[in-house]
């Protein structure tokens, strides 16, 4: 049983850190602080096309001249395929997992819905393939993603809930009822790598034994997949804060901002990390 609290601030290392990432670690790091618990740092590198080091190294000089410091070691997640692989593995002999054979095109075309992040809802053609063609295929090296089958998994696990907090130490915890319905087959191991953003996350989360993770709204309903998947694996689940996202001025958000708010820009064009934390209200 695990007593300290711990927090995460999980970046991906596909650009510079914006005024958005800078909330939610110092949101973390202070929200860590307040009730005593660790505070780690972990890069999550699995797309390893989009990865590079130059951003890993700005993340480290980012948030180190935003006065944040962290437990070591950091885990970089490109260095646990293995774990991915195992648990996804699980995942297939459970009979869970189903490989897809579309590629983005077809799935477009024939969607009719969309899931909570707007792309188009998978419409569950490939979990309908024969034996023999899955393995004709795969002999032939179609390329091909593994998605879940949603609607065995919610008959495995029934109705869950997950805890959410305010990030203050004296919150209420609200039970928030799931919905991983609205994701359809979502794809557990991608084509271009051999994880996805919820697989790694849920199983680097219990690795960790993050007790509490503080991150942004677009989030979410991303913690309805990762709390099925956390059941269907027997891990733990922690306590989760969906904080309110920085906008840009035109009310964008700022990965998709066309303005730079990267906090390298900010600080060459002579902003202080003080000044920073004050626009967020941190007072330190
Ligand atoms: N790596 C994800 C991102 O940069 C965040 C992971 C998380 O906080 O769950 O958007
Ligand atoms: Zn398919």
């Amino acid at each position: 049983m695990n007593l300290k609290p711990i927090f995460r601030f999980a970046p991906s290392p596909n650009g510079f850190l914006h005024l958005g990432h800078a909330y939610s670690a110092l949101l973390n790091f202070h929200y860590a602080k307040k009730i005593n618990a660790d505070f780690l740092l972990r890069i999550e590198d699995i797309d390893l096309a989009r990865s590079k080091k130059v951003f890993i190294d700005a993340i480290y000089q980012d948030l180190t001249w935003l006065g944040l410091s962290w437990q070591k070691p950091i885990l970089m997640q490109s260095s646990n395929f293995n774990s991915y692989k195992k648990a996804a593995n699980h995942l297939i002999e459970m009979d869970l997992l189903y490989p897809c054979f579309c590629t983005r095109k077809e799935i477009a075309k024939n969607a009719i819905k969309k899931d909570p992040d707007g792309a188009p809802l998978y419409n569950e053609h490939c979990k309908i393939l024969s034996k023999g063609d899955v393995v004709k295929k795969i002999s032939d090296s179609l390329p091909h993603q593994w998605r879940l089958n949603m609607d065995e998994a919610i008959k495995q696990t029934g109705n869950l809930t997950y805890l959410s907090a305010q990030p203050n130490p004296t919150s209420k915890l609200i039970e928030h009822q799931i919905r991983p319905q609205d994701w359809g087959d979502v794809v557990i191991l991608r084509k271009d790598y051999p994880t996805s953003y919820h697989l790694s996350v849920v199983i680097d989360d219990a690795a960790q034994n993050i007790s509490h993770i503080v991150r942004g709204k677009d989030l979410q309903h991303s913690t309805d997949v990762h709390r099925i998947l956390q059941k269907l694996l027997g891990l733990n689940s922690p306590i989760y804060t969906h904080h309110d996202l920085i906008l840009d001025d035109d009310n964008l958000k700022l990965a998709k901002s066309k303005n730079s708010m990267a906090i390298r820009d900010l600080r060459e064009q002579g902003l202080s990390a003080k000044e920073i934390k004050e626009k967020f209200g941190f007072n330190l």
